[in-house]
């Protein structure tokens, strides 16, 4: 199968199977993505390659010569440079950890290199995963290919970006309140975020650990279904891991017949013109399908901005104080005391908006402040998950859009930290309530000219990751999902 820079980009099924067929091999694969990774280096979407892939490469063909049966035979992918694969560098997008290479796999990189495939980079994100547009890394701003001159959103969104360009089929990034969907939705491809305990956190640089959770870009439900059954599963070193995953199958337009699917009130506001009629097209899409859709309100939700935030800045600010020139990563001033040395270390090594959450975060759990913010924002954290348990009782599915507007411009938001928080609105309440989450493209809108893909977000009770693949198939086969490839890639 040849497969050149710039042409559509198989899925990963069919490369796998391309593979496992000897059709081609996995070291042209590799060879082909790093020719695609080296056209499409103005969009900044990697950090660093990994210099063991031909190595791994070479390894999977011979598993295949021995008549192994790989699910991801040969299939190149990239994960976010916050999930460690030994021997290469886990920079989380920061300068304290420029240095830091990883001594052991993450679980995730464990299981996908068992099952065939061949990790290929480390892509760009938010300085530790803080942000919504992968503007504050210290290795520079990734480029939406829809329009360089906007934000691939985030944190994620190298990861987005390797996929929507189609440098690599499918893509693992981090969810701790959007970090998965968002980047999906501005990118125009889908984006998963699992139950919270449904695929495994070791291995993945922690930001705030009570909401993380690992996910993967697509460009088919199909591909979808593929990497969740390689990644999903217990693992016994992560004690927030669940047990039984369940098989995950894209589904037809016959799942869809039935479906109650509740529309989110709350989420109705505040959004523009081409993100509006986009949820209506997919909500005909669904009705025409024999699915019922209702309106359901879930009021505590205008409260989850504050909420997230303030469990979210805590929590980093706990896990960040690793971060110290001791342990882990670059140190100032060697000969300095203890003291100077660590607050130099941290000045010098952490990004302002690293710096401004540790700050708020230790604000927020210190003595005297803890019962008016974090517990307040826990017990919204509590009301939360059960007003949606309460909406679960009535709909099998809930659905919002995934932001409230398509890409917006570099530079637009990322001097109002507030403005940026608050474009997290329609993402952040599912991590709070440890649910599944699904951006599904589903259309598009022109502002200035410039054509961008706006993503749909559907939420599925938890432990029912499964459902949002079955609904995605469906919808791709009524023909309510719009993946496109953005010119030139
Ligand atoms: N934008 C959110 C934040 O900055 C979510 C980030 C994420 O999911 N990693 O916290």
């Amino acid at each position: 199968m040849p497969v050149s820079v710039n042409s559509a980009l198989p899925s990963a099924t069919d490369l796998a199977r391309a593979v496992q067929v000897r059709e081609t091999t996995p070291q042209t694969l590799l060879s082909d993505t790093l020719a695609r990774l080296d056209a499409a280096q103005n969009l900044n979407a990697l950090i660093s390659l990994n210099e063991g892939a031909a190595q791994q490469a070479d390894a999977v063909q011979a598993r295949v010569l021995a008549g192994e049966t790989l699910p991801l035979a040969g299939v190149p992918i990239i994960v976010k440079d916050n999930i460690n694969v030994r021997g290469t560098r886990t920079t989380c997008g920061s300068r304290i950890l420029a240095h830091y290479t990883s001594p052991y796999d993450a679980t995730v990189a464990r299981r996908l290199m068992q099952a065939g495939a061949v990790i290929v980079g480390k892509a760009n994100m938010d300085e530790f995963a803080m942000g919504s547009s992968t503007e504050s890394s210290a290795n520079g701003p990734t480029l939406n290919p829809w329009d360089t001159a906007r934000v691939p959103g985030g944190s994620s969104g190298g990861s987005a970006v390797a996929v929507a360009a189609q440098l690599t089929p499918v893509s693992l990034g981090s969810d701790t309140g959007g970090s998965v969907r968002q980047p999906a939705a501005f990118t125009g491809v889908y984006g998963l975020k699992p139950t919270y305990g449904r695929v495994s956190r070791f291995g993945l640089v922690a930001y705030a650990s009570s909401l993380d959770q690992i996910g993967p870009f697509a460009r088919s439900a199909e591909d979808l279904a593929l990497i969740m059954n390689v990644i999903a599963g217990h693992d016994p070193q992560d004690a927030t891991s669940l047990h039984a995953p369940p098989e995950f199958v894209a589904g037809t337009p016959d799942d869809l017949r039935g479906l109650r699917v509740g529309v989110i009130r709350e989420s109705l506001e505040g959004n523009t013109a081409g993100v509006e009629s986009t949820l209506n097209t997919t909500l005909d899409a669904l009705r025409g399908a024999g699915a019922s859709v209702q309106e359901v309100s879930i009021a505590s939700l205008r409260h989850a901005i504050a909420a997230y935030y303030l469990i979210a800045m805590p929590e980093a600010s706990s896990n960040l104080a690793r971060y110290d020139g001791m342990t882990y990563g670059d140190r100032n001033t060697p000969g300095a005391d203890v003291n100077t040395s660590m607050t130099l270390t941290r000045e010098h090594g952490f990004g302002r908006e690293v710096q401004r959450r540790i700050l708020i975060g230790t604000y927020a759990l210190s003595s005297g402040y803890y019962d008016a913010y974090y517990s307040k924002a826990m017990k919204i954290r509590g009301l939360i998950a059960q007003e949606f348990a309460r909406a679960f009782a009535d709909f099998d599915v809930l659905v919002t859009p995934t932001s409230p507007f398509p890409a917006f411009r570099r530079g637009e938001k990322s001097s109002d930290p507030l403005a940026m928080y608050a474009a997290d609105v329609d993402t952040v309440a599912i991590n709070l309530a440890g649910l599944p989450a699904l951006s599904v493209p589903a259309g598009f809108e022109t502002i200035d000219g410039v054509r961008l893909p706006v993503g749909i977000q559907f939420i599925a009770p938890t432990l029912k990751d499964e459902l949002l693949l079955t609904l995605a198939g469906g919808l791709e086969g009524v023909g309510a999902v719009q993946m496109d490839a953005p010119a030139g890639y």
